[in-house]
C-alpha cells in the first residue's frame, strides 16, 4: 500500500516539476509511510527527491516510534546538539522547486526558507498530494467504515436514550459522547459538538456549561479517528443526529422534515461523475422549496479521510466531477439566530455502483425524553 502511494506521489511530482517533497505534522506523512511527526519544537521530516531515496529526518531519540518500510525511506535521527534544518537543506541539495506540507510549522518553513537560493521555488504538498488522497483505495473505504461504525453505535445509544440529556450541560453530554466514541474503536476524539435549544442555531458551537431543557433540539456532531496498528494511518469519522426532549413543535418539525429529505436527496445524487457543486444544489433547492434556504449558510459538504476536512468540498464554484473512491460528508443543515437549528449527516463514498452511504444511523428526529 504504502509502496504504491510512494510510486504516485512521486509521478505527481515529475507531472508538477516539484524537486522535493517535505512533509512534517499533518496527514500527508502518515497517508505516505504510516508515521506520525509529534508536533513539537524538534522536527521531524520527510525529504522526498524526486529521484532517489526519501529520508526520514527525525529526533535521534524518537526513532523507535518509527515503523521501518524496507527501502521506501531510510531513517537519520538527529542528535540534541546537530541542526536538522541543515540536514534537510543538505538533502534538498540543489532543488529548484520545494513542496512543503500544508501543517508544516512556519518557524521550520522560514528557517529552511533562509537556507535556500532565492531561486528556489515553494509551493504547498497539496498540489501533489490532495487529488492522490481524495481517491480512496478500498482498505481506506473499509476503514472509513469501521469509523461509521463505530459512531454509528453512539448515535444508537443516544438514540435509545442510553444518554441522558435533560438536566445535564452541554459539556457533560460532550464528554459523554468523547468516552464512547473512544470505547468505540477510535484512539482520538476530533470533536464531539452539543448544542441544546438555540445553541443548536450556531453551526459549530462549543458545548457549553447550558442545561439542557426539556422540549428541545439537541444536535450532536461528533467524530474521531480511528485505532489502528502501530505504524498505520487512522481514518476519521464524523456524524451529526438531532434528538428532541419532548414533544416537536410542529412548525420544528416540518423544518426537519425538509431537511431529512435534502439529506436524503444529496446522498442520491452523489453519483459517479456528477459535479461536486451540483450535489450541494440539490439539497440547496429542496431547503429552499421549505423556505429554509437563507438559514442554510456553509457548503454541503467535505472530503474525509486521513484527514477530518479534505478535498473534494461540496460546494458552490467546484466544479469537479465526483471521482470512485471519493469520500465525503452530506450535512446540510438550517441555522436561525436565537431560536434553533438542525443539521443531518453521513458520510458517502462514490462508487461505480452508486453512492454507499457508510452512516446508517436513524436519520429521524427521534425524541428521547431522559
Ligand atoms: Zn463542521
Ligand atoms: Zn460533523
Ligand atoms: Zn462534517
Amino acid at each position: 500500500m504504502f509502496a504504491r502511494r510512494m510510486d504516485r506521489v512521486r509521478q505527481a511530482m515529475a507531472a508538477q516539476q516539484v524537486d522535493a517533497l517535505l512533509l512534517s505534522v499533518g496527514p500527508d506523512l502518515p497517508w505516505l509511510i504510516g508515521y506520525e511527526a509529534m508536533p513539537l519544537e524538534r522536527l521531524t521530516m520527510l525529504v522526498v527527491p524526486a529521484q532517489g531515496q526519501a529520508t526520514l529526518v527525525i529526533p535521534g531519540f524518537e526513532v523507535p516510534r518509527v515503523v521501518e518500510r524496507g527501502d521506501l525511506f531510510t531513517i537519520r535521527g538527529w542528535g540534541e546538539t546537530e541542526d536538522p534544518i541543515a540536514i534537510v537543506a543538505d538533502l534538498t541539495g540543489a532543488a529548484g522547486t520545494l513542496a512543503v506540507g500544508d501543517h508544516t510549522w512556519a518557524r521550520f518553513v522560514v528557517d529552511l526558507q533562509h537556507t535556500k537560493s532565492d531561486a528556489t521555488r515553494w509551493v504547498r504538498s497539496t498540489g501533489v498530494t490532495a487529488a492522490l488522497r481524495a481517491v480512496k483505495e478500498p482498505e481506506e473505504v473499509e476503514r472509513l467504515q469501521k469509523a461509521a461504525d463505530g459512531v454509528d453505535r453512539v448515535a444508537a445509544a443516544l438514540h435509545a436514550g442510553e444518554i441522558p440529556l435533560v438536566g445535564r450541560t452541554e459539556a457533560e453530554v460532550s464528554a459523554e459522547l468523547s468516552r464512547r466514541i473512544l470505547a468505540e474503536g477510535h484512539v482520538r476524539v476530533n470533536f464531539a459538538i452539543v448544542a441544546s435549544g438555540p445553541n443548536a442555531a450556531s453551526p459549530h458551537h462549543h458545548a457549553s456549561d447550558r442545561v439542557i431543557q426539556r422540549g428541545e433540539v439537541v444536535l450532536c456532531d461528533f467524530g474521531g479517528v480511528t485505532a489502528e496498528p502501530h505504524g498505520e494511518p487512522g481514518y476519521c469519522s464524523d456524524i451529526t443526529r438531532c434528538v428532541h426532549t419532548g414533544p416537536v413543535p410542529a412548525e420544528f418539525q416540518e423544518a426537519y422534515d425538509a431537511l431529512q429529505a435534502a439529506q436524503a436527496q444529496a446522498v442520491a445524487a452523489a453519483v459517479v461523475g456528477t459535479p461536486a457543486e451540483a450535489v450541494d444544489k440539490v439539497a440547496r433547492d429542496r431547503l429552499s422549496q421549505a423556505g429554509l434556504a437563507e438559514y442554510f449558510i456553509h457548503r454541503l459538504g467535505h472530503g474525509i479521510g486521513v484527514e477530518e476536512h479534505e478535498d473534494p468540498y461540496l460546494v458552490s464554484g467546484n466544479g469537479a466531477p465526483l471521482e470512485p473512491g471519493n469520500a465525503f460528508s452530506i450535512e446540510p443543515g438550517f441555522y436561525i439566530p436565537n431560536r434553533w437549528g438542525a443539521r443531518l449527516e453521513d458520510i458517502v463514498v462514490a462508487t461505480e455502483q452508486g453512492p454507499l452511504a457508510l452512516n446508517k444511523a436513524n436519520h429521524d428526529l427521534v425524541v428521547v425524553d431522559v
